[in-house]
């Protein structure tokens, strides 16, 4: 593989070098084979096992040059001044045949100068939920790290338990955090605010000729914070209609090229509930699903008053951050229209989407059985399905209000249904599922792993084979609680 550590060269204040940490023998947990591809990674046996002494912090990649990040951030709202990479590396940037860049960063590979108390290392269970749900993110057409593979080994971590120490191969295009931006506001190192600014737009939004040009102008850094207003405005969008809750947004764990970023206590939402709170330590709710899009929009006031040094006119800053609300609920309806099967927008339409959320929360419903079920409206057998499912007096009149609605809209069923079968999955990364995954790997099975993986890179496809990984928890799996200790 060819590395090119764009990341490397710049001043020191930005790292600190240093390799990883050795795992007693290293094996093999996972790997996606969409993730591979992307950095022309052959899975040949001989390949393998130099990854998994990689992993294990064996042995280097000839061209790496591994580094802890610095950065701070807002956690829980307080703003923590020094962070940084505390039990991960950047091992380098892989550039691929198509000239694309990959940061590969390997999560769980020791302590670092940054890792305060903690020991450095990540567990087996959060390795695999981090790689189950980059991935399946990824497959649902929302903007993700990527995870290339899990090692676990012999070496004991102690947590509530004592579990196995194992490590995460992340893929993304870049690993810049807003708190990047806020440590060197907050330690009043303009300058390298600066190079991290130019660094980023040089980079990552090389696509977008405006901001190259004006490169180190007010107008150039407007363009740059307006773009990461966007983009994080649009992935949020899209995790309110997937029922995705990341469950811990401080400002270290957002990416400033909007990708979800840092999995933790996340959750997929089973019976809908506005004030779903999957982060089990999170008791004030500050992260609940609903908190999303008025957390995200917080989060991007503490980029633009990080950003501003950069700026003449500071209040650019403030203009473009007051884009964020419309662009956030135009990109929100126009995806939930979609699941509901209309393609062109009418007024009235927000409200059919409001109310039915109201039905959907009243009868805690499970969220994605329901879209997946309308999508075979008007049939008799679907038709009796949802109204089972939403027991709810006001769902008829809403039922016939959305079947006068479709008939507006002049697509015939079986082009609306299959529209729909392509926004609505049938399978999403239950946390039961997660659970059962990583129960079985952490007893040396891995095959549950894989099949869950198999319907969870095709989501949007029937797979007769394996129908029960579409199904509700059973009890057991709905009061399952995550936390943050990982
Ligand atoms: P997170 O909650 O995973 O987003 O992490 C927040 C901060 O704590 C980051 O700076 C992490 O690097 C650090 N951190 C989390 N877990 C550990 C650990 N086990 N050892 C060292 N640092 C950690
Ligand atoms: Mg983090």
């Amino acid at each position: 593989m060819n590395f090119n550590n764009t990341f490397s060269r710049l001043p020191d204040v930005f790292f600190t070098k240093l390799n990883p940490a050795p795992l007693d023998n290293p094996k093999l947990v996972v790997i996606s084979s969409s993730a591979a591809a992307l950095i022309g990674f052959e899975p040949s046996p001989q390949n393998l096992d130099a990854l998994t002494k990689i992993c294990g912090g064996h042995e280097l990649f000839s061209g790496s040059a591994p580094l802890a990040m610095v950065y701070s951030g807002h956690q829980f709202g307080g703003y923590s001044p020094q962070l940084g990479d505390g039990r991960g590396l950047l091992l380098g940037e892989v550039v691929n045949d198509q000239g694309e860049k990959w940061d590969l960063h390997l999560k769980g590979s020791g302590p670092t100068p940054y890792s305060r108390s903690g020991d450095g290392r990540a567990v087996l269970r959060s390795c695999i939920r981090e790689f189950l749900a980059s991935e399946a993110l990824h497959h649902l057409g929302i903007p993700t790290t990527r995870a290339l593979c899990v090692v676990s080994s012999d070496t004991p971590v102690y947590r509530e338990t004592t579990e196995a120490g194992s490590t995460l191969l992340r893929l993304a295009k870049s690993h810049i955090r807003f708190g990047h931006f806020e440590y060197f506001y907050y330690t009043r190192n303009h300058e390298a605010l600066k190079t991290l600014a130019d660094y980023t737009i040089e980079n990552n939004f090389s696509d977008l000729e405006d901001m190259q040009e004006q490169a180190g102008t007010d107008e150039g850094y407007r363009l740059f914070y307006a773009e990461v207003v966007r983009r994080t405005a649009k992935l949020i969008a899209k995790w309110q209609a997937a029922g995705f809750a990341h469950g811990v947004m401080n400002t270290d764990n957002m990416s400033i090229i909007g990708d979800t970023f840092d999995y933790g206590p996340y959750g997929f939402i089973d019976d809908f509930n506005w004030h779903y709170i999957c982060n089990h330590s999170d008791h004030q709710g500050r992260y609940a699903f609903s908190q999303q899009p008025e957390i995200g929009h917080w989060n991007l006031g503490r980029l633009g008053q990080a950003l501003v040094p950069l700026f003449d006119n500071a209040e650019l800053i403030q203009t473009a951050l007051d884009e964020y609300p419309k662009i956030y609920t135009d990109t929100y309806m126009e995806l939930m229209l979609n699941k509901l099967g209309i393609s062109n927008k009418q007024e009235g339409d927000d409200q059919l989407v409001t109310d039915l959320l109201q039905l959907l929360h009243d009868s805690r419903c499970d969220y994605t059985i329901f879209f997946r079920t309308l999508c075979d409206l008007p049939s008799d057998n679907a038709k009796h399905a949802l109204t089972e499912r939403v027991n709810h007096a006001s769902f008829e009149p809403w039922l016939t209000a959305y079947n006068l609605r479709l008939a507006t809209d002049n697509t015939d069923h079986q082009a609306r249904q299959t529209q729909m079968k392509q926004v609505n999955p049938k399978f999403i990364l239950r946390n039961y599922l997660a659970q059962q995954a990583i129960e079985k790997a952490e007893k040396g099975d891995y095959q549950e792993m894989e099949s869950l993986m198999a319907v969870l890179t095709a989501p949007f496809e029937e797979h007769p084979n394996l129908e029960h990984y579409a199904s509700e928890p059973p009890e057991w799996g709905k009061k399952l609680e995550v936390s943050c200790s990982s």
